[in-house]
């Protein structure tokens, strides 16, 4: 596929940068209020973050999949580098049977679509159930803010170009060797995908962290982009907890590479695998 894919059980797995994302670091959140957030601002002493952007593809033994799909046109030209990135392994949009996606946020969904067109012709789109529930659900649309509601136009999208493709999809084995794990918070039905391998597995995890160095050392630091902020922050420290137990290797929507999780006596630290 590429020489920078890595092979976990049946899969053959590659990272497909879309581009990256420049926060303002006011966007930062901490549960335990102003003054902890106040601390770790200061001790990051930068304006910003720069938060890579990445979706995957996985080869196996019934064809290509992608684990989400990058923002495709939508966020202009500093993004949408996931589609060349899938050009450049020798692989197309055409070839893609499957996409499994962690959540319908932009940059994890848009890049399904051409405007009113599906960008994979062949492909059935598996969607947690509970977040396609909650982003079609119009009184959960009416509690959020304007530039919060992007999901839901995703969803309607979703739903009225692919159809029929679409398939709801919850916790547990849902293809030999891939696992869903729900990991609520970022969004209600955030999941991530675990490849089971005989050596080594991989967690997927999506936006269980964005910012990994900060994020493993305290967990309780979120972003405002995680709509249940509490909720994120016990299932990131859980499922840190988990990757450092199991020994897995991570990667998600928004790391940059595959790394392992170490557990510390305070927090964690994520290191290169
Ligand atoms: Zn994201």
């Amino acid at each position: 596929m590429d020489k920078t894919s890595r092979r976990f059980g049946s899969f053959e797995v590659l990272l497909l940068k879309d581009g990256v994302f420049e926060a303002f670091s006011e966007v930062l959140t901490h549960t335990a209020g102003a003054e902890a957030r106040h601390a770790a601002l200061a001790a990051w002493g930068k304006p910003s973050f720069g938060i890579d952007v990445n979706c995957f593809a996985l080869r196996g033994p019934d064809g290509l999949m992608l684990v989400d799909a990058g923002t495709g046109t939508a966020w202009g030209e500093a993004y949408g580098h996931a589609r060349t990135a899938l050009v450049a392994a020798g692989l197309s949009a055409g070839e893609v049977g499957r996409v499994l996606i962690t959540h319908l946020h932009g940059d994890h969904a848009l890049g399904l679509f051409d405007g009113e067109e599906p960008h994979f012709p062949q492909a059935e789109i598996w969607v947690p159930a509970t977040d396609l529930a909650f982003f079609t659900d119009q009184a959960a649309r009416a509690t959020l803010p304007k530039a919060r509601q992007g999901g839901f136009d995703i969803a309607e999208r979703l739903q009225r170009l692919y159809g029929e493709r679409v398939r709801l999809i919850g916790p547990g084995e849902i293809l030999p060797g891939i696992e869903l794990q729900a990991l609520p918070g970022h969004t209600h039905g955030h999941s991530g995908y675990l490849i089971h391998g005989a050596q080594e597995s991989l967690m997927l995890w999506g936006d269980a962290l964005h910012l990994p160095e900060l994020q493993a050392a305290d967990p309780e630091i979120g972003l405002e982009y995680d709509l249940d902020g509490a909720m994120a922050a016990r299932t990131r420290r859980s499922v840190l907890a988990q990757a450092a137990r199991e020994g897995w290797v991570v990667s998600g929507g928004h790391i940059r590479g595959f790394y392992r999780v170490r557990a510390l006596a305070d927090g964690f630290e994520v290191v290169a695998a």
